[in-house]
């Protein structure tokens, strides 16, 4: 790797934990105006709930875009070292990041109303009155994973067999996206040989230096760890989606 090429990917590590940290803000705040948007469904039948709930439809599907724009944006930015030709003309690296932005958006088919979050954010609503039914424009059985399952990989740690969920310092290999504990994983590179990434059928042979927990990982865990009823009450959720019907005929 050439000083140039190095001086780039560190100034790119940094621009990009910066921009992570702004899509992650942004999908905290997907959350929070998820879950208003699903009060204002259960309890307002009047008029101003109606519309609150449609505002935020709207808010939500701006924010939506800007959060794909930033997601493009860090991908963008992690790989402009990899396309960057060193030259004797000054390089215009606007150009370059726009045009790596502009290839992503357009090989991404999640994008807009069908983008992963918006469609939860109208699912979450849509169940308020009409769980088990299908959404309007969705009576196809299209499998449409939502963003969490695209993201998370492997909900248990493949070295200590403990849920993704209940992990203390959880990590993501860059490589892979594979999600393991710290210290056992930490552990397994230094002392198998060659490390391979232990989830089967993944190619990856891991490396120290490669993992890290994103902005994204807690929150994506988070949002699992509250998609998953607890065990205890499981059949409690049952009844109560039933008493919501029930109110709405
Ligand atoms: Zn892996």
């Amino acid at each position: 790797m050439s000083s140039v090429t190095t001086k780039l990917s560190n100034t790119a590590a940094i621009a990009l934990s910066e921009v992570q940290a702004l899509v992650a803000d942004m999908r905290k705040a997907l959350g929070s105006m998820k879950s208003l948007a699903f009060e204002y469904e259960r309890d307002g039948k009047s008029d101003k709930a109606h519309t609150s709930v449609h505002n935020l439809e709207e808010m939500v599907l701006e924010m939506v875009a800007s959060y794909e724009h930033c997601t493009a944006l860090t991908q963008a930015i992690k790989a402009v070292p990899e396309v960057y030709q060193p030259s004797d003309q000054p390089t215009d690296f606007k150009t370059l990041i726009e045009a790596e932005v502009n290839k992503i958006k357009e090989a991404s088919s999640a994008s807009g109303q069908n983008h992963p979050l918006f469609r939860q954010f109208r699912e979450s609503v849509w169940n308020v009155h009409h769980a088990g039914q299908p959404m309007p424009g969705e009576e196809q059985e299209d499998i449409v994973m939502t963003s969490t399952q695209m993201s998370i990989l492997n909900v248990t740690c493949p070295l200590t067999g403990k849920p993704v969920i209940e992990l203390v310092d959880p990590v993501r290999c860059v490589d892979c996206r594979h999600i393991y504990e710290k210290g056992p994983v930490m552990h397994y590179i230094r002392s198998k040989k060659p490390p391979q990434c232990p989830i089967a059928g993944c190619p990856r042979v891991l490396q120290i230096g490669k993992f890290i927990c994103d902005p994204l990982l807690r929150i994506e865990i988070d949002e699992l760890r509250s998609s998953e009823p607890a065990v205890p009450n499981a059949t409690n959720i049952e009844d109560f989606t039933d008493l919501l019907d029930e109110d709405d005929e």
